[in-house]
């Protein structure tokens, strides 16, 4: 198959769209995607620190090095990387070795927050005793991104989230009628003294497309799944997503532009009264998530 831009031969056909591109053509119209998400959404301004937050797996490898590229031109910026090790064992080490590879290729500072140091349990104990360890190990790393990112001076945390984690997210906050963190998805968060605002330049763009680019600008990725995946809620809507797609071609789409029409009137009719937990994070409440989780650990 030919590309639709053009005569070389197609890398990838879009289904949903009727058409095919080449890798030239696949590359440039996947950075002018990120590129636009960054300037119409207004992810990025003058003077920022921005922090990703990186795995080492295709979403943040991506991410990282195409916030590298648009921001090495913008001289008040800044941007480093975070990685968060959860102790998961024959895992993270690895991913750990490819984003630090990654980062002293581009010339990014990475640093590393570990749940040992901070909840003092590493993610294999925390699973000898609890069923979902997927419940502590979410809790956990966004509170570590979020009181790391700060602690770094980032006004922006970056994450690698693509259209398909934003869907699979929709439709988590769905099933479990949180309403709350539901209207706090979309490529900006808004903003909160509490929070360093998250930022997603990858959130229009599929997870296969993602995977794509990475392939053809030879990234080095981890793509080894983490052991616990299986027990998580994610994984089961990821997996009914996939099949939907697989039947019925562009309908991850028209549920995200669904699910962005209603976003704006969720974001005003939910409200959200942010506390200071005791431990100096926010909360709706009076104790914040990760406090709550800490409780239920054996000591
Ligand atoms: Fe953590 Fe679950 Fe993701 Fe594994 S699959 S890294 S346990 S959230």
């Amino acid at each position: 198959m030919k590309c639709s831009d053009c005569t070389n031969p197609a890398v990838t056909y879009k289904r949903y769209e009727g058409r095919a591109l080449c890798d030239e053509h696949f590359i440039q119209t996947f950075e002018a995607r990120v590129k636009k998400t960054i300037r119409e959404e207004r992810l990025i301004e003058p003077g920022d620190r921005v922090c990703v937050a990186l795995s080492g797996g295709k979403d943040s490898s991506v991410a990282l090095t195409i916030l590298h590229n648009v921001l090495k031109d913008w001289r008040d910026t800044e941007l480093f990387a975070l990685l968060i090790d959860e102790g998961i064992e024959g895992y993270r080490n690895e991913s750990l070795e490819i984003a630090e590879k990654l980062c002293s290729s581009l010339g990014v500072t990475l640093h590393i927050a570990r749940f040992k140091e901070t909840v003092h349990k590493t993610m294999d104990e925390i699973m000898e005793e609890k069923k979902f360890p997927c419940t502590y190990c979410g809790v956990f790393r966004r509170d570590l991104l979020n009181s790391k990112s700060r602690e770094l001076g980032a006004t922006k945390l970056a994450t690698g989230h693509n259209m398909d984690d934003e869907l699979q997210s929709a439709f988590m906050n769905y099933f479990r009628l949180d309403m709350n963190k539901a209207s706090r998805l979309g490529a900006i968060a808004q903003k909160n003294e509490l929070f360093v605002q998250r930022i997603k330049p990858l959130r229009y763009l599929p997870e296969h497309d993602v995977g794509l680019y990475a392939v053809l600008k030879g990234l080095d990725v981890h793509e080894t799944e983490c052991p616990y995946a299986n027990n998580s809620l994610r994984f089961h809507v990821r997996d009914f997503l996939n099949k939907m797609e697989e039947k019925y071609p562009g309908i991850k789409f028209s549920a995200m532009h669904a699910y962005d029409s209603l976003l704006g009137m969720l974001r005003s009719s939910v409200v959200k009264e942010i506390n200071r937990c005791e431990c100096g994070e926010a909360t709706a409440g009076t104790k914040c998530r990760k406090c709550e989780l800490l409780a239920t650990l054996k000591t």
